[in-house]
């Protein structure tokens, strides 16, 4: 079995970018570069399946300029066998790469292509999936476990609400998260090694791919104009769990409305009436379509796409919530549009024109989308959602069913709670490392409780077990912009400051007084939290 795993070259995670003076870009002058976290992960997960015997052959490739050799070294002294570098110096953006990764797959052949779930860089979160579509694979995106069986690939996916397993015939694609494994180092005698393991080069050309970007990221950042008489057609694609529509989906009509224009709904799911029904009652929404059936039950994202891609038809733009789930069928809808797709949006600054963030957060770009078709995801916190009454727009069913036949749901544990969800609390309480154990989160339950709070979490207190992964706050995590949040034994590194920076009012509580988080903390508590937050308890 061939692994393919394509890797990108980015500023080293522990970074912390600068815009430059001139709004051109972020200064990367001098910044130490590494393979993206998210690629290591995939290059180690690669490399172990050759270990146990499943892979024989493990191939490195990234699309970019000739310095990207360098991470490809790295890649082979990790354990990959070869490496392929496609060389263009165009600023490619995901579409292109899949399409040029797409041509290299028409030669190796490989049984498994392995991605980072996103780069730190652009936090797209689109290319695996965009190269499932155009290759017809089926994927397992946002993995923390693979195992390849019978011709299959099953994969236990981090989704919002918890964790789900998907099962995917290979050849198919599968994109890495955090807790997929902890990668290792590469050591001398492997880095000395590996500069003798081969690394070819080709081009986009030699491909006979083109990879020209049709978004552009903009110099300057002049207000709007918006052309009059030019009325747009939008089609949000609904978030639900097939018994309630999802806040995030009325921050996505939020955002259709600043775009303006006619907006209709598309609900996909299984027993989907009382999710139709709420669709309907939202103001401003023209039409909800809906297709109801057991192959959109589980949002698998080869049906979704389909089905997305054969309603998209005289739409002017497709929005759907930046959520794991938008994060998994959107892309494919972009790239079988042929068109790219822009991830994450914070503002609409007219039709064709959004920001979004970049680098965690540490930069926004303008960027322009010069596709007839203009495919977005919008961020949970990105507008106020649009009122859940008022409207009462027609339903209509849409009858046209496609099963793809590539992937299968297995289960799916999501975690029930009686809190407010964390994308939508109006206050937060979280805790990192310094909570010891997952038994010290009752601290936060007492506080929680009394003041009506979601409880979040660090990267680092998922990773050790103290709790589950849907609590993770931060760039690969959740976005949250509560009205209150408060961080307990967190230290504030920029991938969690990331997730909630544009809080309203934040309250650090941790007992280090240099913690990075006093940076941005409106108020700060320099104490121990098992002290403290008793004390806060008995106060509240
Ligand atoms: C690719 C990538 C993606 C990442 N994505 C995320 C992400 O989405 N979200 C995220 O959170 N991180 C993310 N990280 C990890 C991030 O870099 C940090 O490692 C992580 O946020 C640290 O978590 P922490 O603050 O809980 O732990 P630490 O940095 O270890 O901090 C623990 C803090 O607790 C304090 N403390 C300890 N004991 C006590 C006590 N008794 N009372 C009071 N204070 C105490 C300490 O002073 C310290 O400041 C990512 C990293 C990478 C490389």
């Amino acid at each position: 079995m061939k692994v393919l795993v394509p890797v990108k070259r980015v500023v080293d995670y522990n970074v912390k970018v600068r815009v430059k003076p001139d709004n051109t870009g972020v200064d990367l002058s001098n910044v130490k570069m590494s393979v993206n976290p998210f690629c290591e992960i995939a290059i180690e997960e690669a490399v172990r399946l050759k270990e146990a015997g499943t892979a024989t052959e493990v191939v490195a490739v990234s699309v970019g300029s000739s310095a990207c050799q360098e991470q490809l070294r790295t890649c082979l002294a990790l354990g990959a066998d070869r490496a392929v570098l496609i060389e263009t110096d165009e600023d490619v953006q995901p579409l292109g790469i899949a399409r040029a990764l797409q041509a290299l797959q028409a030669k190796e052949n490989a049984d498994i292509v392995i991605f980072g779930k996103q780069s730190i860089d652009g936090d797209n979160s689109q290319t695996g999936q965009m190269f499932a579509a155009l290759t017809g694979m089926g994927q397992g995106t946002f993995a923390s476990e693979l195992n390849i069986e019978d011709g299959k690939a099953q994969v236990i996916r981090e989704i919002d609400g918890g964790l789900q397993t998907v099962k995917v015939s290979l050849p198919a694609v599968v994109t890495t998260d955090l807790r997929l494994n902890e990668p290792r180092y590469a050591s001398l005698p492997n880095i000395m090694k590996a500069k003798k393991k081969p690394l070819d080069t080709t081009t986009p050309d030699e491909l006979g791919v083109d990879v020209k970007p049709t978004v552009e990221t903009l110099r300057v950042e002049p207000p709007a104009e918006r052309e009059a008489g030019n009325l747009m057609s939008i089609l949000v694609v609904a978030e639900h769990d097939n018994s309630e529509l999802k806040p995030a989906t009325r921050v996505a009509l939020a955002a259709a409305a600043a775009i303006g224009g006619d907006v209709d709904v598309l609900v996909a799911g299984a027993g989907v009436d009382a999710v139709a029904s709420q669709a309907a009652a939202i103001a401003g929404v023209n039409k909800v379509l809906v297709a109801d059936n057991a192959v959109y039950a589980n949002q698998l994202p080869e049906n979704v796409a389909a089905l997305v891609v054969e309603a998209a038809s005289g739409y002017s733009h497709i929005l759907c919530a930046h959520t794991t789930n938008g994060k998994n069928f959107m892309p494919r809808v972009a790239a079988n549009l042929g068109v790219a797709m822009i991830s994450d949006i914070v503002s609409v600054e007219s039709e064709d024109t959004f920001k979004r963030p970049i680098y965690a957060g540490n930069a926004i770009a303008t960027v322009k989308a010069n596709d007839a078709v203009k495919v977005v995801s919008v961020r949970g916190t990105a507008y106020d959602p649009v009122a859940a009454e008022g409207g009462s727009a027609s339903i209509e069913a849409l009858d046209n069913v496609t099963d793809a036949g590539v992937s299968e749901f297995v289960s799916e544990e999501v975690v029930k709670s009686e809190r407010p969800e964390l994308t939508s609390a109006g206050i937060i309480i979280s805790g990192g490392r310094g909570m010891q154990s997952g038994d010290n989160f009752v601290l936060l339950e007492g506080i929680a409780d009394k003041l009506g709070a979601a409880i979040g979490a660090s990267r680092a207190a998922v990773d050790a077990g103290f709790v589950p992964n849907d609590m993770q706050v931060g760039q690969t995590g959740k976005i949250v912009a509560p009205d209150l949040y408060i961080a307990v034994g967190i230290s504030g590194a920029i991938q969690h400051l990331a997730g909630m920076k544009d809080s309203k009012v934040i309250v650090a509580i941790n007992k280090d007084e240099d913690a990075p988080i006093f940076q941005v903390a409106d108020y700060g508590l320099v104490a121990d939290l098992f002290k403290a937050l008793p004390e806060l308890e008995a106060l509240l």
